[in-house]
């Protein structure tokens, strides 16, 4: 049986980076960004290459170092974000330029300060740009699910009218119901002219824990992309976690009979790997790639699983390429088994490094017998810290003492006064001979030093970070 195709649009970049305490540098990011790509996702959203320099260098490494996976680059939906990210991705074999714009009345009327013409056409107008640029063109209006339902559907279709490939449909607040989001992508499909022709994407948020279960909702009613992060990181409580959607349709294809091209043996090393980075760790109990996931405490369990792992294990942990616990590494261990284990943990070595790995880890095996994970990490840790140059050790210190950004309470009271321009401040009226919409120069509010940033915050940001 030939299963419907579904596209894997992996934000862990882009979105998951807007997580607290998960900022990467653009060594990580790449880091990462290969190890996606081996994990086999369709699409890696590296970054926001206006929001800052760093942003868009990613993008840029990325986009020239990986020829396989579409790489996309989020915009605002005004000229200066796109040109910005089209240059971001000149290098990549298959460029994707994302635009976005909020469309919920709410967003509409406190945030952008714009009517829903003015919105309708800097959507058409931005859309239209992106596409006399790159073929590949995405939109999203961010928070579709609290926008009115007939005008999302108009701004849909000016969207794929003026060249969009992908219609993405945010619940940017994670507000919305499995039941409530399915039917919304059902009516979009009964009603937007020309949506047979692009691919519909989800893209929820979990801020009521129904990330997963909205995403898997919307591509039983016909989304066929499915925008997701390595252990589920994102704004606020998160967005749709890769590994549970792609499980999901792996263990449940009498529910979920849908194909993606995911390496689920990668699940586990992707998950360390960004965990790694990050020094975020996951949640032990968190499904597919926590510590406890595969783990069995209660006699009664693990009675049953000693006489058949079917009584109480629904995949096995090797299917997601969880180590087998059972593989002990100690200093009888060949170098293969370690290869193996650093692999499983995320990491893979040239010979070089794996010898020297090996001769630290014989040196310790001995000493403590048997070696832990833990024990390896930290081992791989040391290896790889001596061999990175002085500019990235120094990239590191800085990301472990990251400069305050915030304002200090005496900032805030100076700042209290200053009448700085709202950035949704942009376009001229949509009554205009289309005037190109012109997004403020991100320093207005970013890291200058008279910007209360920490005043500013929640509006800013939000607008800054999009879907
Ligand atoms: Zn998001």
């Amino acid at each position: 049986m030939d299963r419907p195709r579904i596209t894997i649009f992996d934000t862990t970049l882009r979105d998951g980076e807007q997580s607290p305490g998960c900022s990467m540098n653009v060594q990580e990011k790449l880091h990462l960004a290969q190890q996606l790509d081996r994990l086999g996702v369709d699409v890696i959203e590296a970054g926001f290459p206006i929001a800052s320099d760093g942003d868009f260098e990613a993008v840029q490494r990325i986009a020239a170092a990986l020829r396989r996976p579409i790489i996309a680059g989020l915009a605002r939906a005004c000229t200066g974000d796109v040109d910005r990210a089209w240059q971001a991705l000149q290098g990549a074999a298959h460029p994707r330029i994302h635009v976005f714009l909020a469309t919920s009345d709410i967003h509409l009327k406190y945030k952008l300060r714009i009517t829903r013409e003015q919105c309708l056409a800097q959507a058409r107008e931005a859309v239209r740009h992106a596409k006399s640029l790159c073929a590949d063109v995405e939109f999203s209006p961010e928070d579709a699910t609290r926008t009115d339902v007939p005008f999302l559907c108009q701004v849909v279709e000016a969207a794929i009218a003026a060249g969009a490939t992908t219609v993405n449909i945010p619940d940017t607040v994670g507000y919305s119901m499995p039941e409530e989001y399915g039917n919304l992508i059902r009516t979009l499909r009964e009603k937007v002219a020309g949506i047979d022709r692009v691919t519909i994407s989800t893209h929820c948020h979990n801020d009521l824990g129904l990330a997963v279960a909205n995403s898997l909702a919307g591509v039983q009613q016909g989304a066929r992309q499915v925008e997701c992060t390595i252990n589920g990181i994102g704004e606020r409580a998160g967005n749709a976690s890769l590994e549970e959607i792609v499980m999901a349709m792996r263990v449940r294809p009498d529910r979920y009979p849908y194909e993606t091209a995911v390496a689920a043996e990668h699940l586990f090393s992707s998950s360390q790997t960004l965990a790694e980075i990050t020094r975020v760790p996951v949640q032990p109990h968190k499904a597919i790639t926590g510590r406890n996931a595969f783990a069995h405490e209660a006699g009664i369990h693990q009675d049953g699983m000693l006489k058949n792992p079917l009584t109480y294990e629904i995949m096995t942990p090797q299917s997601v390429g969880v180590p087998d616990s059972r593989l002990v590494l100690g200093k009888h261990s060949g170098r293969h088994a370690l290869a193996l284990r650093c692999e499983q943990l995320g990491h893979q070595f040239e010979r070089r490094e794996l010898d020297e790995i090996y001769r630290k880890f014989v040196v310790l095996a001995d000493r403590i017998k048997k070696v832990q994970d833990s024990h390896l990490l930290e081992l791989i840790q040391d290896v790889v810290k001596g061999n990175v140059s002085h500019s990235d050790a120094a990239d590191n210190q800085s990301k472990k003492f990251p400069p305050a950004t915030a304002a200090l309470p005496f900032q805030r009271a100076a700042a209290a006064n200053a009448n700085e321009p709202h950035p949704a401040q942009v376009s001229g009226s949509a009554g205009q001979a289309q005037p190109r919409p012109v997004c403020p120069a991100p320093t207005n509010w970013f890291g200058g030093a008279s910007v209360p940033l920490a005043d500013h915050h929640s509006e800013q940001e939000d607008y800054l970070w999009g879907v």
